[in-house]
């Protein structure tokens, strides 16, 4: 029998890829698969989005998964190859690179290939994590085009560092700097993630790169998927495996670090951080049961959570218990337990069965 799924919803995918469109005027967008795509399965993600102009990912085996299932679209190294052999490698494998620092350019130009590579120029604008400075780009671009190692002209890519939040005014003056640095050069130019994508429309250039929102979930902290016309893609579920009477004042679990304030009933669900819940979930996190939310009560084990499930029983063992999906925003969940959705879906471990289906969770 399976316990911990995570039902992936492939036909949420398309339609949140078709709304990123819509909110783009029709774009080309980079459907980012990094991280085995968020925690979605990156071969089946992509399978299931033939539509998308082009993937990134971060890791030249990402990209080589991808390649070996039979994926033929471009795929963008989003930080570009870590070694020689590496770009041999994206080059046999008709990869489009990144190149972010010296190092990189001078493998790119001591390096032999097979065949030319679209390279794609990071400039740094406000990030300060990775990417040339953008007094540096002309010296680069000449530098580059002198390898002749090049498959079209150069690209150029940079990250916003704050277009979360929507009051700062770091995003504008990344976009600006950004469009007066690549003004003179034809390379296509792209900088929106999916908040650039779902908040700032000056930051539409000529192609947007999203993850999260692919996902149906929103890189915002203060609002979720569904507020933008997304749908969730992943549901996470488990079965109550046990109910248990139990009495005032009594605790549970480990660290007896909850005491129940009156007679009820602990439901104990077969989910722990054993399958990437986190063991930091406090109590009060909710989780849907039979059409309610009820709070985990103690703390997170490895392979249990239990839950208040109230002194009115109305469950039965067997029945699903959802963490986050269709009935509980993930950014909910995210913000009881002080983290951010990214990580809540990344981080499910391989005993996290996944069931991959077209059509919504009855
Ligand atoms: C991960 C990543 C993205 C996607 O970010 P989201 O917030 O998930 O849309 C875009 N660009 C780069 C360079 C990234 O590393």
């Amino acid at each position: 029998m399976i316990t911990a799924e995570a039902v992936i919803n492939l036909a949420a995918l398309r339609h949140n890829y078709e709304q990123l469109k819509q909110k783009c005027g029709n774009k080309p967008i980079i459907a980012v698969l990094k991280g085995d795509a968020y925690g979605h399965d990156a071969l089946k993600t992509a399978q299931a989005l033939p539509q998308a102009e082009m993937f990134a990912v971060s890791r030249i085996e990402e990209a080589l998964e991808l390649r070996e299932g039979g994926i033929t679209h471009p795929i963008l190294l989003l930080e570009g190859c870590f070694c020689p052999a590496d770009l041999q490698h994206a080059s046999a494998l008709g990869l489009e690179t990144v190149i972010h620092c010296e190092e990189q350019l001078a493998h790119l130009q001591s390096t032999p290939i097979s065949t030319p590579l679209k390279v794609w120029l990071k400039l740094d604008t406000g990030m300060h994590r990775l990417g040339i400075h953008p007094c540096e780009l002309h010296d680069y671009i000449t530098q580059l085009e002198a390898t002749q190692k090049l498959s079209g002209p150069v690209g150029f890519i940079s990250h916003l560092s704050c277009a979360d939040n929507l009051t700062s005014p770091a995003t504008s003056a990344q976009v600006e700097l950004f469009l007066a640095q690549t003004a003179h050069y034809a390379g296509a130019k792209s900088i929106a993630n999916s908040a650039g994508i779902l908040y700032w429309p000056e930051s539409h250039l000529d192609y947007m790169r999203s993850g999260i929102a692919l996902y149906g979930i929103s890189p915002n902290q203060n609002d979720t998927g569904q507020d933008h016309g997304l749908r969730c893609v992943m549901t996470l579920r488990s079965q109550l495996i046990a109910i248990r009477k139990h009495k005032s004042q009594h605790s549970v679990g480990y660290n007896q670090s909850w005491t129940a304030p009156r007679d009820t009933h602990i439901g104990v669900i077969a989910m722990g951080y054993g399958d990437g819940y986190p063991c930091s979930a406090p109590t009060g996190t909710p989780v849907y049961i039979n059409g309610r939310l009820v709070p985990i009560v103690g703390r997170v084990s490895m392979d249990m959570i239990t839950v208040d499930l109230g002194p009115n029983l109305q469950d039965n063992v067997g029945d699903n218990a959802e963490f986050w999906g269709e009935n509980l925003p993930i950014e909910h969940v995210a913000n009881h337990i002080g983290t951010i959705a990214y990580e809540l879906v990344i981080k499910l471990t391989k005993r996290v069965h996944k069931r991959f289906m077209a059509e919504p969770l009855s």
